[in-house]
């Protein structure tokens, strides 16, 4: 039987409405719907990235709630497939593909972004365990977090990208502060995190001893793909996974009329990158005939049909064993690239009211009324967000022409000497 059809018969015997998030993401997770692309011993079923997308579009047609969406699922899973033991992967992955458990990723810290390597947050070894004090920042979602992938420092005598860890660290422990911090958006996605003699043990470190850069790269890689094609996050669930967000223990059926509706009125964020949102919105405000706003739609369409065709591109290079490096820098790119133009046409479309954006109350209720309205407010505001994340935009660049042009790294002598001998930011 094809997959597709598998899962019809799949959902048809197991879907109800009124079955809890965890009821539900419980079976879809130890069937394999829920990360499909991960190996069938392993939680998933094989099947390929195309595939992927299509088992999603299922699910959401057939009008059952989708898989658990965040971090976790998107980098801490596919990351400790990559690096784990097995006993980690009977530990974590589980938890992840059935939303009982979630993730934030602990990389960035105040003087440690773009240059990621010079992280200062120190792991101590005590026994079995490790003693970790330091600070990150622009933690997403750590205040929902139940694990943090953690990268620390655990050897300052040798090159800055070889003495650090990547660590599975449990955020419900003493000494583990996460602060808010509000965005421009309104909304307090991200957070500082401050940790204080918190513990981590021996056997959540993942990958081994002192690897935590390359384990780290592994995390950015899938971060760049998933966030530039957007595959992974094609048909994000309402509710949100793990025991701190409080979804699990509602009626799986309620979170999918909120998804239907927002599906409908095409009213998420990113639907605004879309060209048909864009059309809809300048035909509903008198505005298709603007030249300026119809060259911008056409431009948004091109890059998005440029980004499809390269995916096809690479997809047809795996099948046949090759690939292309630097796809995945170069869909991010393109990703920022479109959240820019989308909020430069979206803004054209509704002029100055567009600009207005309600705070009271800490809510982000953008003024205009319709809901695609709101939504074009909200990306134009959200849309300096992804040219920074998982890597500016001229770290991509940079990555481009240092791996895959071959260009000269840029001069430094962080590759050979110590870590506390090099000269510090801060
Ligand atoms: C919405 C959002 C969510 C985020 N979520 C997380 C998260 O969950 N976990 C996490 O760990 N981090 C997260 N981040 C942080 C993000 O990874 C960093 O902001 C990013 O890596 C940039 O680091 P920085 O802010 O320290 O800027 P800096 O590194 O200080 O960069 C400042 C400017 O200098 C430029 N620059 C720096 N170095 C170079 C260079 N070598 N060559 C050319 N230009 C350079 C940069 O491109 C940028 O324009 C998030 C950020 C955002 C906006």
């Amino acid at each position: 039987m094809n997959p597709l059809s598998e899962l019809q018969d799949w959902l048809a015997r197991h879907w109800s409405p009124d079955l809890t998030v965890r009821e539900w993401w419980d079976l879809l997770g130890t069937a394999g719907w829920a990360a499909p692309t991960w190996p069938v011993e392993w939680f998933g079923k094989g099947l390929s990235d195309a595939e992927h997308v299509d088992v999603q579009r299922a699910i959401a047609d057939f009008g059952a709630l989708g898989p658990p969406g965040g971090v976790g699922m998107l980098l801490a899973g596919p990351t400790i497939l990559t690096h784990g033991s097995d006993e980690q992967k009977r530990r974590f992955l589980p938890a992840i593909v059935c939303g009982r458990e979630a993730w934030c990723q602990l990389f960035s810290e105040p003087v440690a972004g773009s240059d990621l390597a010079g992280l200062q947050t120190r792991a101590t070894k005590d026994g079995d365990e490790w003693i970790v004090d330091g600070q990150k920042v622009w933690t997403s979602t750590a205040h929902h977090a139940d694990l943090g992938m953690l990268i620390a420092r655990t050897d300052a005598d040798v090159p800055k990208h070889k003495g650090i860890t990547y660590f599975a660290l449990d955020m419900h422990q003493p000494g583990v502060d996460v602060r808010p911090l509000r965005e421009l958006t309104g909304r307090a996605l991200f957070n500082e995190v401050f940790l204080a003699d918190v513990r981590a043990r021996d056997e959540d470190v993942i990958g081994g001893l002192g690897n935590g850069w390359a384990v780290a790269n592994t995390t950015l890689a899938f971060e760049r793909s998933g966030l530039g094609a957007g595959g992974a996050n094609a048909f994000p669930s309402a509710a949100r996974p793990g025991t701190v967000a409080g979804d699990l223990d509602k009626r799986a059926g309620d979170f999918v009329q909120a998804n239907g509706a927002v599906a409908r009125q095409g009213s998420s964020a990113t639907s605004g990158v879309r060209a048909s949102t864009l059309v809809a919105a300048a035909k509903r405000h008198g505005r298709l005939g603007d030249p300026v706003i119809r060259e911008g739609i056409v431009r948004l369409h091109i890059e998005g049909e440029i980004g499809r065709y390269m995916s096809l591109r690479r997809k047809g290079m795996r099948g046949q064993g090759n690939d292309l490096p630097g796809m995945g820098n170069l869909a991010k790119l393109r990703m920022s690239e479109m959240f820019r133009l989308g909020r430069d046409v979206g803004m054209a479309i509704l002029g100055p009211r567009g600009t207005l954006h309600d705070y009271e109350g800490g809510s982000p209720t953008p003024a205009p009324d319709h809901p695609v309205d709101r939504a074009l407010t909200a990306l134009a505001l959200w849309s300096p967000s992804p040219s920074i994340y998982g890597g500016t935009d001229e770290i991509q660049r940079n990555i481009l022409g240092e791996r895959v042009l071959g260009l000269p790294r840029e001069p430094g002598d962080d590759r050979t000497v110590a870590f506390k001998e090099l000269r510090r930011n801060a």
